[in-house]
């Protein structure tokens, strides 16, 4: 009988990166909300009255809405602009510190790694990828409240009620971005950790699943029970597609590299 392959273990994201990631866009939404709901509310009591009679308020609300969708479109930029290569970096560093010493303790090879092209380029897509999905969070929330704003004066609503529809608004923004987060730093590491494997030509791995989401995929689960073999470069076979762990929408999957020719040791 065969002896099992040596294997290294799944390279998974790290708890703190995600956490600090999601903290800092959980803090921006917040102090947005806060502002959103002061300026609408102050503006809002003022027309509240003349809402049904009058074509002005729905003009002045939507020119605060302006004014503050500008404002906080450019903090949610500059935030972008710092926190998704932030978050990129810590992400990858977590992924390369913990394959070089599960290597180094199933091996005894101490690998350096160096700041290669084809992980820099792995890099760079994360952080736009980030920039995006973080702008899109204020464009995303101010939209909606805009909507919601001019919805309301246009039927007659009252304040109680608006405010009630941004609360739950808040809340759901709140939730996007804890989930991009969680994603994001699954998706960090796998594509880092793939890049990786690469570069030290440990090509051969198995899709290891991860129990942790709510609604997990049969397909990765059976990949998972199977052991399902596959090569890093190319990705696993799933569903008619080649992917790799964790390249899904809150997919948590990962993947364990196979070590050939150390079996004796
Ligand atoms: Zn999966």
């Amino acid at each position: 009988m065969a002896s099992k392959p040596k294997t290294l273990k799944p390279v998974r994201p790290n708890a703190g990166v995600g956490a600090q990631y999601e903290r800092e866009l959980l803090d921006l939404i917040d102090e947005m909300e806060r502002s959103l709901r002061y300026w609408l509310r102050a503006r809002y009591r003022k027309v509240e009255s003349r809402i049904t009679q009058d074509a002005s308020p729905a003009a002045s609300l939507q020119m605060l809405m302006n004014k503050l969708t500008a404002r906080w479109r450019l903090r949610f930029n500059d935030l972008a602009k710092y926190l998704a290569p932030d978050f990129v970096s810590g992400a990858a560093q977590h992924a390369e510190g913990s394959f070089k010493r599960d290597l180094a303790a199933k091996t005894g090879f101490t690998i350096q790694f160096k700041p290669t092209e084809g992980v820099q380029d792995a890099m760079r897509a994360c952080v736009e990828e980030n920039v995006l999905l973080i702008k899109s969070i204020g464009e995303h929330h101010l939209s909606e409240v805009n909507q919601m704003v001019m919805r309301s004066v246009a039927h007659g609503g009252d304040l109680g009620e608006l405010t009630e529809g941004l609360q739950q608004r808040f809340g759901i923004t709140r939730r996007r971005a804890a989930n991009i987060a969680r994603d994001q730093n699954a998706k960090v590491t796998s594509a880092i950790n793939k890049q990786r494997q690469i570069e030290t030509g440990l090509f051969e791995a198995e899709w290891v699943h991860s129990a942790g989401g709510k609604h997990p995929r049969a397909s990765h689960v059976e990949a998972g029970r199977k052991k399902l073999r596959f090569d890093v470069r190319e990705g696993a076979l799933i569903d008619g597609e080649r992917i790799w762990p964790g390249q899904k929408p809150n997919c948590r999957c990962s993947s364990r590299v196979i070590l050939r020719g150390f079996n004796d040791k």
